[in-house]
């Protein structure tokens, strides 16, 4: 077995890509299971869909790594221009592939085939077809004694399980001694210095697993990768665990709502929510996790003060003159309530007031001014002022993660702690 570590370059074709108007997810994705597989990515490239580019840059790849992946430009439309690049590079005529012409007409065989997808069932004549479970763009695979090239459709749908195949058929047992385990460890309510300053030498350059950390929005993640021993990641994530406590809410492809509705199943539990700046964002993150509807009742998003009345029984003098108005802990804690009341099944309310700006701000409410309450039928409500800073988008996004990690603390009964961008009312 050739246990020396093998080479892979990423090649994204596509002019969307490259003007921008497109993200390039595939080379992400890619990357990390080519790294797990125990690939070591030397480059990602980029180029347009135009047909002696893309040929330039197979051929340098090719002379640079043992694998070639390239996304995208398999399509019938005369943009798309990978098959004929390869050929190009492999100084080979395309011929029609009889097995994909087959599984075309099989994809078609209940409505019209357009002619221009018959350009599909073309390959390099040293080329071999890779089936496309879900699409009509076949990939290819060349191999060579030192080299494989595979090119796989551009949409990420399509391309995932194609390279599921290829790794399984062509790359997975090859290079299993040189396998990269990574995992990722996400914490919520901790700013990233200070979880650096509690991981201390964990985080020194040089060691083995390498522990990293990254920040997005208020999640803080852990990033552990190791060579060879999986067992060493759970040796040190034990040790992470223990240095960074209740903060840990989850691994890997775990996020933080998914969390909280496993915690609150495992409870018997469910929650419901107000919102008013959020405007449903915060039901949108809950709903996104599978199996929310056991445990996520649903809420209001009552954006006006007239809506906060007349849904939640939110008092109409706190929106008088004299009152503290729509972004004030008594506001926020009198939502939580009011969701307790109208949702006489849940045991957890949770409320979001503020002002997401630019406009709406004023010198004592300044833009990035929330207020929100954590409600439970076995306590007293907890009401706590942040002031958030970033665009408009963002704030409303750090407001429903904070409501989600005051949850995720009471749910886990964590030590009192102040969040990220958390004031006392005395600060302001
Ligand atoms: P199709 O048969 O759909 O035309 P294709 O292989 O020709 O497949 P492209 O036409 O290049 O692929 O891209 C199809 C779509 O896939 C693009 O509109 C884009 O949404 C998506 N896509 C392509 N490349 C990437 C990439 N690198 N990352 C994310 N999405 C991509």
């Amino acid at each position: 077995m050739n246990n020396s570590l093998q080479t892979a370059g990423i090649l994204a074709i596509g002019d969307e890509l490259v003007l921008g108007q497109k993200l390039d997810t595939n080379s992400q994705w890619l990357a990390s299971r080519l790294t797990e597989l125990g690939y070591e990515v030397i480059t990602h490239q980029l180029v347009p869909d135009d047909q002696q580019t893309i040929a330039d840059a197979i051929q340098t790849l090719m002379a640079n790594a043992h694998l070639v992946i390239c996304t995208g430009g398999l399509g019938p439309t005369l943009d798309d221009l990978t098959r004929q690049s390869l050929a190009d590079v492999l100084n080979d005529k395309l011929v029609t592939d009889d097995q994909a012409i087959a599984q075309l007409k099989a994809f078609f065989k209940d409505i019209p085939m357009p002619k221009a997808n018959l350009a599909q069932a073309l390959r390099p004549a040293h080329a071999v077809c890779l089936t496309n479970p879900v699409g009509t763009a076949p990939g290819l695979l060349y191999k060579a004694d030192s080299t494989i090239i595979a090119c796989l459709p551009g949409p990420p749908s399509e391309m995932m399980p194609m390279f599921d195949q290829l790794a399984e058929h062509h790359l997975a047992q090859q290079h299993a001694d040189n396998a990269i385990h990574q995992r990722l460890i996400h914490t919520v309510s901790m700013g990233e210095s200070e979880l650096a300053t509690k991981l201390g030498s964990l985080m020194d350059r040089g060691n083995d697993p390498a522990v990293g950390t990254t920040a997005s929005g208020l999640i803080v993640t852990c990033r552990l990768r190791t060579t060879g021993n999986r067992a060493k990641l759970d040796l040190i994530e034990n040790q992470i665990r223990q240095h960074l406590g209740d903060v840990v809410f989850g691994v890997d492809d775990q996020t933080l709502p998914q969390t909280i509705i496993s915690l609150l199943k495992e409870q018997n539990q469910c929650l419901a929510a107000a919102e008013s700046c959020t405007g449903g964002m915060l039901g949108a993150l809950l709903t996104a996790a599978s199996g929310s509807s056991d445990a996520y009742e649903g809420g209001w998003i009552t954006y006006t003060n007239e809506m906060k009345q007349k849904c939640l029984g939110v008092p109409a003098d706190i929106f008088s003159q004299q009152g503290d108005g729509a972004v004030s802990q008594i506001c926020a804690r009198y939502m939580a309530l009011g969701v307790l009341k109208h949702a006489p099944d849940v045991h957890h309310a949770l409320a979001i007031t503020g002002i997401a700006g630019p406009c709406g701000a004023t010198p004592d409410k300044p833009a990035g001014t929330v207020w929100i309450a954590h409600a439970s039928r076995t306590s007293e409500p907890d009401v706590r002022l942040f002031h958030f800073k970033g665009s408009r988008q963002q704030i409303r996004r750090y407001a429903c993660i904070s409501a989600l990690a005051m949850l995720h603390r009471a749910l886990t009964h964590a030590a009192p702690r102040r969040l990220v961008f958390e004031r006392t009312p005395s600060e302001d």
